[in-house]
């Protein structure tokens, strides 16, 4: 029987899907890692699943501990399903910027919920820095520690990575990603150059994050934000993603990753989040450059359900002067229609 074993089984192995839409705009193979089919919803599941296991290799977690993070959400919601599934409990610090669809998740799967205030790393109060000092006055608790704890990107070195290169059958041209905390990039570049050193590594950055200058210029200075993206962007170089070979960044202005997933919901059917949308933009990016002919991966980090407040409420984007309208595509049916007329006929 071809079965997977468990909650942890069914982590990672993602297809690798064709956008067809936008290789067909590019002339390339433009190709998604489905990580939204993870169970627990996001990219974030493999990372979890690798640092749990590392802390209790390290014994520094034992049976009916604690497992404390810092995160934007989906890092938290793997861990509360791997913690659900091997019997520890879980304490999650995140800024109170993130989509209230998040901490409802996080609530419902038992996971302790702390809101603090979105200050900037240096502040003492940042969300990370208070996961890891209350880790530490806790007795048998962990600080899982995504941004740092250098697991994170060992999980997409001996999953994400292997599975990209033998799905292509090493036909990859080049991976582009968004990062958070870079464990993605990271790894998989780090396997993807090991196969083959001319595979590209393109780091797609939103406004308001330091990464972009940093691919380009070597010194992390933050661009003009704010952007609504949540999950990506960073101030600063992690461990996981400090010596990690980066051949290019490209930048996606909101508008552009807004226009990316209404496209991709109205026209192709797909209900991807925004840091799937910035992806897609910088991948399309990357197509446009390198010419037809060319195969680029990138990932589907995560669905469009947990931010139907704000990335799907056209009121909460027009207070961002943001606009969700599609202009005129052909549809695979052959007619022609705007999203207003969609929206109008149902
Ligand atoms: N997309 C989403 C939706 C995320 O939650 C994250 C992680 N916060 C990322 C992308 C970035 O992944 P990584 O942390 O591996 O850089």
């Amino acid at each position: 029987m071809d079965v997977v074993s468990d909650f942890e089984g069914a982590i990672g192995n993602t297809p690798l899907i064709r956008l067809s839409r936008l290789s067909e705009m590019t002339g390339c193979e433009i190709l998604g890692k489905a990580e939204f089919l993870n169970p627990g919803g996001s990219v974030k599941d493999r990372a979890a699943l690798w640092m749990i296991r590392e802390h209790e290799k390290s014994g520094a977690l034992q049976p009916g501990g604690i497992v404390v993070e810092g995160t934007a959400g989906n890092t938290g919601i793997g861990i509360a399903h791997v913690c659900n599934a091997r019997g520890y409990s879980c304490i999650i610090y995140m800024p109170d910027n993130q989509s209230p669809e998040k901490v409802d998740i996080l609530r419902t799967l038992r996971a302790e919920v702390r809101q603090v205030p979105t200050v900037p790393y240096k502040d003492p109060l940042n969300y990370q820095k208070q996961a890891g000092r209350f880790a530490e006055s806790l007795p048998n608790a962990v600080w899982a520690n995504q941004f740092d704890n250098v697991a994170n990107r060992l999980a997409h070195y001996e999953s994400t990575g292997p599975e990209i290169w033998s799905q292509t059958d090493g036909a990859v041209d080049a991976f582009v990603a968004s990062v958070g905390t870079g464990g993605t990039l990271a790894g998989v570049s780090r396997y993807l150059k090991e196969q083959r050193e001319s595979v590209e590594i393109v780091l797609a950055d939103p406004l308001g994050s330091a990464l972009y200058a940093w691919v380009k210029t070597g010194e992390a200075s933050m661009s003009k934000g704010p952007s609504i993206t949540e999950g990506i962007g960073n101030s600063r170089v992690t461990d996981n993603l400090a010596d990690t070979v980066i051949d290019d960044a490209v930048q996606i202005s909101d508008q552009e990753m807004v226009t990316m997933v209404y496209e991709e919901l109205y026209l192709e059917g797909w209900f991807f989040g925004s840091s799937t949308g910035i992806n897609l933009c910088a991948a399309v990016a990357t197509a446009k450059r390198l010419g037809p002919g060319h195969t680029i991966v990138t990932v589907l980090a995560d669905s469009g359900s947990k931010y139907q407040s704000r990335l799907f409420n056209p009121e909460f984007l027009a207070g961002k002067g943001l606009s969700s309208e599609v202009t005129q595509r052909p549809l695979k049916t052959g007619s022609r229609r705007s999203t207003k007329a969609f929206a109008a006929s149902r």
